[in-house]
């Protein structure tokens, strides 16, 4: 099974500022190509999981004190987040975080990698572009301009930039209007169709992570408590009734 998993991450704990536990032994795979969520309320351990995964913890006082992390059946627990980001691990963090007094397109620009060709950074544009025709039309204004949606559509195109073989995604609907959730949410859906990226989601959004996922996992004070299909997610009646708005 494990061959087949782009991201594997077993039994992590994290510990911030040496005595914080924030995850408590969290095991996720994310199967090559496949959009996987991790859903859970506010302070459930969501975002220090990807961090985790994707080195930021460092940053911010962090660290793992025991479990590992394999990336193509690597083990990447220890490596800089630099490098993690060169291995194909791209992490979108939180809240839209673009340059704000440059245009997208000089945004992209910034977020090439170093020693990509000019040639190859614009035809990864052009297709960001084709993805996100909003941002086409914006992409010589100033970016602080942007509508929060249009932001994060930026946010998205410069991780793309990168050329990740693994996305992730934190709460990117986060105070976006219904409609532009699933429009940025079709769009994830056939980036990871078209470009064949694995993609690993955090959602509040529940009922809208669910309709592009293939399968869940549930996060409750640094635990998983549930991992399962989209459609069995959807069916569990504890979700629906927690997470859903239904029950
Ligand atoms: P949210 O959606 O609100 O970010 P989350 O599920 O992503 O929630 P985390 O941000 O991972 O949750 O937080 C998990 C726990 O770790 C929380 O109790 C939080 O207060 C704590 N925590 C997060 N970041 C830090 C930090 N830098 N230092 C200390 N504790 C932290």
């Amino acid at each position: 099974v494990e061959a087949q998993s782009i991201l594997s991450m077993n039994s992590v704990e994290v510990l911030y500022d040496n005595v914080m536990l924030a995850i408590k032994g969290v095991s996720v795979q994310v199967p090559k190509g496949k959009m996987i969520a991790l859903l859970g309320s506010n302070g459930a351990g969501k975002s220090t999981t990807l961090k985790a995964i994707s080195g930021l913890l460092k940053a911010e006082r962090g660290r793992i004190s025991r479990g590992e992390i394999k990336f193509n059946g690597t083990d990447i627990t220890e490596v800089l987040a630099q490098k993690r980001v060169g291995m194909g691990i791209c992490h979108v963090v939180e809240g839209r975080h673009v340059f704000e007094h440059l245009t997208p397109d000089e945004n992209l620009t910034a977020a090439a990698p170093l020693g990509m060709s000019r040639s190859v950074l614009n035809v990864e544009k052009e297709k960001i572009y084709n993805y996100f025709p909003r941002l086409a039309e914006r992409r010589n204004s100033q970016s602080g301009y942007l509508s929060g949606g249009e932001q994060q559509m930026l946010a998205i195109g410069r991780a793309l930039v990168t050329q990740p073989s693994l996305l992730m995604l934190d709460e990117p609907s986060l105070g976006l209007a219904p409609f532009l959730v699933s429009e940025i949410f079709d769009i994830l859906q056939k980036i990871n169709q078209e470009e064949g990226v694995s993609v690993l989601l955090v959602e509040q959004n529940a009922l809208a992570a669910l309709e592009i996922v293939s399968e869940g996992y549930l996060i409750e004070n640094g635990r998983v408590v549930m991992h399962g299909t989209a459609e069995e997610l959807k069916s569990n009646s504890d979700i629906q009734e927690f997470y859903l708005g239904g029950g």
